[in-house]
């Protein structure tokens, strides 16, 4: 089954192959980068942050009218948050098959460091198979170096591998 990416015009640039091939070792898909029309919504001026419930309901809709069928993931650089949530990293909705992650908070610069470009990749390569391990039906888990437990703060990310731990590839293969 293909994962389809969608890479917002905003989202860091070149970077896409990298995240798709390494999306391919982890995940049992196929991932694809293609072109979308899709307009991010959510924006709060308030908050100057997007709420990614609200985007990911316009990507429902997106999704319904474009015919599409399998996983979508969606790249943004809007920083993303939640009612409840000061921020998220991202987020999915298992009973659509979509999800968005955002590059916001991933980037060495966002924490006052050089941007390096291979430590950007290496955390939204694990937060997008996070994601996507929700849209695949496996639910977080406790063992920190797994991609599915809850990463909370950029460390969490750090720590994990680029892997499913035994436990949740088991219950992969089970799913799929
Ligand atoms: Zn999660
Ligand atoms: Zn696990």
């Amino acid at each position: 089954m293909d994962l389809l990416i969608f890479w917002d015009d905003r989202a860091p640039a070149g970077i896409q192959a990298a995240l798709s091939r390494e999306l391919e070792y982890i995940l049992p898909l196929d991932p694809k980068v293609c072109e979308s029309h899709f307009v991010v919504t959510g924006y709060m001026p308030a908050r100057r942050q997007t709420n990614a419930a609200v985007l990911l309901d316009s990507l429902d809709l997106y999704k319904k009218r474009s015919g599409v069928n399998g996983p979508i993931l969606l790249v943004v650089s809007e920083d993303l948050c939640r009612e409840g949530d000061e921020y998220l990293f991202g987020l999915s909705r298992h009973s659509t098959g979509n999800a968005v992650v955002s590059t916001a908070r991933l980037g060495n610069e966002y924490y006052g460091y050089p941007p390096d470009d291979g430590d950007l990749i290496d955390r939204l390569v694990k937060e997008s198979a996070h994601e996507v391990g929700h849209l695949l039906g496996l639910a977080h888990c406790p063992y920190p170096e797994c991609i599915m437990h809850n990463p909370l703060i950029l460390e969490d990310i750090m720590r994990q591998k680029r892997a499913f731990c035994p436990a949740c590839q088991a219950q992969l293969q089970r799913l799929s």
